[in-house]
């Protein structure tokens, strides 16, 4: 395990923002972070026992949070999470559009259509119905900032993942489309795209598929895989105020991998 530390700076005080996938991996990192950051969070997912735990582990820590049950398969599940960040909180200024689900790996000739249909209702249909939910919500209150979790998969070929890989492209030209929809109205709307991150996500597909991490590690130029805190601070800069002219852009968070 690589030690990560970070002075904090209040990045995102009094913000109230909404992490998908807060449960655990890069969400519940970035629920850490951003608590710690001053904002007032909230932690979206499927699991309600790993949202409790990573909420209380967040209150235990000082910060402010709370849960909601999110299935992003369902879009009146995901338009009753952010009503209920509004019931909490009255307002919503920032939300990390970053739960998702791998798919099984294999060859793009024989991924079942069950597999596609799931993985696009998840990682994209699911993303798009939240921007459009997450949008009207910061409307309200004079605008936001918006991150969603791409991925390196995204950015090229994906043999292994390849539902997984398209529904990230096709996400990456969402966050394009909401960045240029949603500018004039005080909303920025960024995307990251991680590169091999230590969670729960990673060791499936190395259960899935020994030898992974191992490949992984070997073509990332930092020669290591990444910590969920590393990307949790590129997605807290940019729902900050201090990346107040960057919207529209997929950054990489990969240790070079994608370089
Ligand atoms: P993870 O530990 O498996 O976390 C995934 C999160 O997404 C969990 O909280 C999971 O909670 C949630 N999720 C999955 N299906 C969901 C659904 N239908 N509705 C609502 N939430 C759902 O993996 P992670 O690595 O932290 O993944 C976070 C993001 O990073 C994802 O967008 C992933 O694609 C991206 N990413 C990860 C890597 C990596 O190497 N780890 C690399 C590139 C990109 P429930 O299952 O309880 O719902």
């Amino acid at each position: 395990m690589t030690n990560i530390t970070s002075t904090t700076t209040g990045l995102l005080e009094g913000k109230v923002a909404l992490i998908t996938g807060g449960g655990r991996g890069i969400g519940a990192a970035a629920g850490h972070l951003f608590a710690r950051e001053g904002a007032r969070v909230v932690l979206a997912s499927r699991s309600e026992t790993e949202l409790e735990a990573a909420t209380n582990a967040i209150r235990a820590e000082g910060g402010d949070a709370a849960w909601v049950r999110l299935d992003l398969a369902d879009p009146d599940s995901v338009r009753s999470a952010i009503d209920r960040v509004l019931e909490l909180h009255g307002r919503l200024d920032v939300a990390f559009n970053n739960g998702a689900a791998i798919q099984q790996p294999g060859p793009l000739g024989g991924t079942p259509v069950d597999e596609m249909d799931h993985v696009y209702r998840v990682n994209f249909r699911g993303q798009w119905i939240a921007m459009q939910a997450e949008a009207e919500a910061m409307l309200r209150t004079g605008g936001g900032a918006i991150v969603n979790t791409s991925s390196i998969g995204s950015r090229r070929a994906n043999p292994a993942l390849p539902a997984y890989g398209a529904m990230k492209r096709a996400l990456n030209s969402l966050t394009e489309t909401a960045a240029a929809t949603w500018g004039p109205a005080g909303i920025r709307v960024n995307g990251i795209t991680p590169g091999g991150t230590r969670t729960e996500m990673i060791d499936a597909w190395e259960a899935q598929t020994p030898g992974v991490v191992d490949r992984i590690t070997a073509t990332t130029p930092l020669g290591r895989m990444g910590e969920p805190s590393e990307v949790a601070e590129a997605a807290a800069w940019l729902l900050s105020d201090r990346a107040s002219f960057v919207t529209g852009a997929i950054l990489a968070v990969d240790g070079g991998a994608g370089a």
